[in-house]
């Protein structure tokens, strides 16, 4: 039995609190090395007295002092940027847990697949805006890259032990988001409040909206792409608003296999910890005695552009999608923050990929500049509107 030692990057949100319940439900396989959060002191504080971590990072230094002044241990304290990077490589620490969100999450992923870490990813973000690089930081380290977000994890347990030339295509699931049988009208004037209620997951702000625009499912067809090498061609979405089935995948002769558990986050979170060691899961077994009813349609690009943006940008390819995305992140933060509406997000993101040309990927620098120079045209954008 191997034990996992933990960097927990995004502790205090909505992967990072599942991924402890998931710890504490396997304290013999599972601990806690490293500990990293943005601005909740509060509840890093709790986080680190239940599991006494060596390593802490915090967004701010007075928000370090704050905990240091407070913790009735002394673990290494850190913040920033810089403290997310000593979290993530920390030499007590095999196994990371990337949980933040954004492309803030870009740096730690690609330094621990280089450091020959197993990085489960939940930070979607770094994955669209890192591309290949991804896989060229694990080829180099020893790095060992396994998916959390739901679909993927999912594509993973289906995809395990084909042959690709016996796949014709994948296809992640989407739920349809508060908005999907709304008419095209209505969504235009979505608040922000409308927005936040999704019906079938509860996660942080950023992915509800995004999972509202069908940005969400955009990014993960881009993260299939990349996790799994495939191209545009083969990647599809279908709207299931059960959000039961997770993933499909279709074979070569016509025929279908689907993955099914309940929509819990911590099922993949485990599945991608404990991988490839299968144990009782978090939650029942799915329960096939309750009678159920699933239905499937296809997603409506007219009211839901912004899926076929990401379409777009991951057939541009190289820094596309870092565009997109770094557009994307600027345009929800100002929704929230009710400095645009909601079918601005769309507009902003596609202003920033039609106005800024793409390149091919070379290097993290390069794509961080991308990201740089999209987040300032979609500032420019947000701060021109009346
Ligand atoms: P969240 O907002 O609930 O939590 C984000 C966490 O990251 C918090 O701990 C926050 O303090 C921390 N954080 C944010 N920016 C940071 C920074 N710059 N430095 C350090 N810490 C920072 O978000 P979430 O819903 O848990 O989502 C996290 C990631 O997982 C996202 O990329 C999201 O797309 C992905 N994801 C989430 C779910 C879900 O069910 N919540 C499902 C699939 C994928
Ligand atoms: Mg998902």
């Amino acid at each position: 039995m191997t034990l996992r030692r933990l960097a927990l990057l995004g502790s205090t949100g909505s992967i990072g609190t599942s991924t402890l319940d998931v710890v504490r439900a396997h304290p013999d396989r599972l601990s806690v090395a490293t500990l990293a959060g943005g601005r909740n002191r509060e509840l890093l504080l709790a986080q680190a007295e239940a599991f006494r971590p060596r390593c802490i990072s915090v967004g701010l230094k007075d928000d370090a002092d704050w905990l240091r002044s407070r913790l009735s241990y002394t673990p290494e304290l850190n913040w920033g940027p810089e403290g997310l990077l000593a979290c993530a490589l920390h030499p007590d620490a095999d196994t990371v847990v990337a949980a933040i969100v954004g492309s803030a999450g870009l740096a730690s992923t690609e330094a621990a697949l280089r450091a020959g870490r197993r990085v489960c990813v939940a930070n979607k973000e770094s994955l669209v805006v890192g591309g290949a690089l991804m896989h060229a930081a694990a080829l180099a380290g020893g790095g060992e890259l396994l998916p959390v977000d739901s679909e993927h994890a999912a594509l993973h347990q289906l995809l395990e032990g084909r042959e690709p030339a016996s796949i014709r295509e994948v296809r992640i699931t989407a739920s349809g988001g508060p908005f999907r049988d709304w008419p095209l009208a209505r969504i235009q004037a979505a608040t922000v409040e409308e927005a936040l209620n999704h019906p079938t997951w509860k996660m942080g702000p950023k992915i509800t909206i995004d999972s509202a625009t069908l940005m969400n499912k955009g990014l993960e067809v881009i993260e299939a792409a990349v996790l799994f090498d495939l191209p545009v061609e083969q990647i599809a979405v279908t709207v299931h608003p059960q959000s039961q089935v997770h993933a499909m995948v279709g074979f070569r002769d016509g025929t279908y296999q689907l993955q099914v558990c309940a929509n819990d986050m911590k099922l993949p979170i485990q599945y991608a910890l404990l991988y490839p060691e299968a144990q009782p899961g978090p939650v029942p077994p799915y329960a096939w005695d309750a009678a159920r009813a699933w239905t499937f349609e296809p997603p409506d690009l007219a009211r839901f552009p912004c899926l076929a943006l990401a379409f777009q940008a991951l057939r541009e390819g190289g820094t596309a999608p870092a565009i997109l995305n770094a557009a994307n992140e600027v345009a929800v933060a100002a929704f929230l923050s009710r400095r645009i509406g909601f079918w601005e997000i769309q507009a902003c993101d596609r202003a920033a990929l039609e106005a800024l040309p793409a390149s091919p990927l070379t290097s993290l620098a390069q794509v961080l500049d991308a990201d740089a120079a999209a987040r300032r045209h979609a500032e420019g954008w947000v701060a021109s509107r009346p």
